[in-house]
């Protein structure tokens, strides 16, 4: 019934929908087998794409030649650029999504694909064979064979979800949990946990009043997430703001005894910076009021997002709460609010390339991997895709460095140091984050991306050409000499200390609160000279003469790191036999078995000294 495929990959979520595209893509005969082929894009939980530091990594899906970045083009409703007050290294685009046009265009998408077949069912079980993962098998008793299968189940292995004293099994409202995966690899010595996540209810949008909220513009130049041609928004939906009272804490407090939470009912930990509002008033009881963003859940729907006010407990306590909040008086509710706790697999398990340790040809990605969040699956379902194909073409394996990417970090951090709470991403995880910009992106990725067969020619094209205005531009700046006449009235009206002789644009830029712009707006041969490139090249240009000592340092720190990468550990040391480590780091290095010293030392555990006597035995 089936022909032997490339890649199987199990599972049409984000993860699994960049997993099924990029080796398809790259030329794998591939399949995607999932439970429910109307949920294929899914958003389970907020209508949005990117936000701080999650934007950064759609970019960089994006660059590499991902769908992600796209598809929320082709479907946002607003998009914002966040922290435009701060520093390049942490603008990061957030776009609201029409849910049912975002999982719309990925099923198109994916069905214009070619080499993707599609099946609709619930995989039970891997196939293995001589030790290796060699297909799926069914619910129905059908076994399909595959040179390697991505598993990327999100929140559906054995899910549970929580609802006041009720439970019930699922992966997600109204869909049935995913049974067998667990259990096999289990037995094949595979280490499962549990961890939980909760979604806020939604409400129907006529019954709000929003005159009594504050409305919340998208921006007003968008910008968006691809660098190929997809058009910004000509017109967004805005989203409001309001807020919970102390009424409604106390009406929330009337359920706790109720709560599958506090009564011990959930076991999973969930995730630490999107807590439940029964968490926020129970953590933070001096509090009185915490924020609701209030989102449209598409252009045309009148379903309505509660941001910030996921919940588990009863759905008549949930009601009655939110129609004591502001705008919310007669709100109708269409459907509550829950919990949910699943399975996932500690990531320490899998090799750099998403491959698992154990069973050789398997890789998982996204939630069961331990994370959270869309973006964080789609980049790893890329990675998966993309090694796995790799693999059984006898290819290099394909891993981004901590200083290249976001992805890089993510990965590292993952299968080095593992997570036993829904792991999501931050600036703050990423040490090169200066180098890892939104709007480098594509500089950073796009030619690997193109080397594998996965990004177009067009992409390659349009990247070559921002780097070659770049690079003209910055001459330009660090050469054009700006007169005082020209400039002072400005440089006063900004704040900024007149300039007695003539300087460099280049100089003047690298002053604090100077952009590239308002030399343009001051001096017209400058306006003149810029108007000849894109704006995007002009933008780049700007961000590296500004912050050019910054982004060298960084170079520089992130060359010495990958000398440590370059230290190969070829062989598998049992590193009980080497006496001078300490117990802690011959534990944790025999667990992860890294394959550089670079991976070895950033594991948790791993001290310098640890590192020192490996590079002895290892005779460097
Ligand atoms: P999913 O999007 O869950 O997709 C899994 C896919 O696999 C589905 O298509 C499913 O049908 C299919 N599948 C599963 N098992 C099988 C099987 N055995 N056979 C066939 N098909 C199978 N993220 C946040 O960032 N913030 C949040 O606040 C947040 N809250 C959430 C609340 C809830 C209730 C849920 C369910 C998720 C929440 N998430 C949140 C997580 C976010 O939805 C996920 O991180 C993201 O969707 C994970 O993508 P994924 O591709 O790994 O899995």
């Amino acid at each position: 019934m089936f022909p032997e495929y490339d890649v199987i990959v199990v599972g049409a979520g984000h993860a699994g929908c960049e997993a099924a595209a990029a080796a398809a893509k790259m030329g794998s005969k591939v399949l995607l087998a999932t439970m429910n082929m109307n949920t294929i894009a899914q958003m389970s939980c907020n209508p949005a794409m990117g936000g701080v530091a999650k934007g950064q990594i759609v970019r960089e899906v994006d660059a590499l030649g991902g769908m992600s970045g796209i598809i929320t083009d082709q479907t946002m409703i607003q998009f914002r650029m966040l922290n435009k007050s701060k520093g390049p290294a942490m603008w990061s685009p957030r776009a609201q999504s029409d849910r049912m046009r975002f999982a719309e265009a990925w099923r198109l998408t994916l069905e214009q694909t070619e080499n993707i077949d599609f099946w609709q069912e619930m995989v039970s079980g891997i196939e293995v064979v001589d030790g290796k993962a060699a297909g799926i098998r069914t619910s129905l008793g059908i076994t399909i064979r595959g040179k390697a299968v991505v598993l990327t189940n999100g929140t559906f292995l054995n899910g549970i979800i929580h609802i006041g004293e009720k439970q019930l099994g699922g992966g997600r409202a109204a869909e049935k949990a995913a049974k067998g995966i667990t259990e096999q690899l289990v037995e094949l010595g595979f280490e499962a946990g549990r961890m939980k996540t909760g979604t806020p209810p939604r409400v129907d949008g006529r019954s709000l009043d929003y005159s009594r909220m504050e409305e919340q513009y998208g921006d007003e130049n968008p910008s968006k997430f691809s660098y190929t041609d997809t058009v910004p928004l000509q017109q967004q939906r805005s989203c409001y703001i309001t807020y919970t009272n102390t009424e409604v804490h106390e009406i929330l407090k009337t359920g706790f005894e109720k709560s599958p939470m506090f009564q011990g009912r959930i076991q999973g930990l969930g995730p630490r910076y999107c807590p439940s509002i029964e968490d926020k008033i129970n953590r933070f009881a001096d509090r009185d009021r915490h924020q609701i963003f209030v989102e449209p859940e598409g252009w045309n729907t009148v379903e309505v997002y509660v941001n910030g006010f996921s919940s588990s407990l009863p759905e008549d306590v949930q009601l009655k709460a939110l129609r004591k909040i502001v705008g919310f008086e007669n709100a109708k509710m269409f459907r509550p609010g829950y919990a949910i706790e699943y399975d996932f697999f500690p990531p320490t398990q899998l090799n750099l390339t998403l491959e698992t340790k154990l069973l050789e040809n398997l890789y998982f990605a996204g939630q069961i991997n331990g994370t959270t969040g869309y973006e964080e699956a789609a980049c790893q379902g890329l990675m998966a895709g993309i090694n796995a194909h790799n693999k059984i073409n006898e290819k290099e394996p394909f891993v981004l460095k901590r200083s290249e990417a976001y992805i890089g970090v993510l990965i590292d951090d993952l299968v080095n140091k593992g997570t036993n709470e829904p792991y999501r991403m931050f600036t703050s995880r990423a040490e090169h984050r200066i180098l890892l910009r939104q709007d480098n992106a594509d500089i950073r990725l796009t030619k690997l991306g193109y080397d594998l067969g996965l990004a177009d020619e067009a992409r390659k094209k349009n990247v070559d050409k921002k780097i070659e205005e770049t690079g003209e531009i910055i001459a330009y700046l660090n050469n054009k000499p700006i007169e005082p006449g020209e400039i002072n009235t400005l440089l006063e009206d900004l704040g900024s200390a007149p300039i007695l002789e003539k300087q460099r644009a280049g100089q003047l830029i690298k002053r604090p609160n100077i952009e590239i712009e308002h030399i343009a707006l001051a001096v017209p041969s400058v306006a003149e000279y810029l108007s000849k490139f894109r704006a995007d090249s002009v933008e780049q240009a700007g961000i590296q003469v500004k912050y050019e000592s910054y982004i060298v340092k960084e170079y520089s720190m992130a060359a010495k790191m990958s000398e440590l990468e370059n230290y190969i550990i070829k062989e598998r040391i049992d590193y009980r036999n080497i006496p001078a480590l300490s117990a802690e780091a011959k534990e944790k290095l025999l667990k992860v078995n890294p394959e550089t010293i670079g991976q070895a030392s950033r594991i948790s555990g791993v001290t310098p000294a640890d590192i020192s006597v490996l590079m002895v035995y290892l005779g460097k």
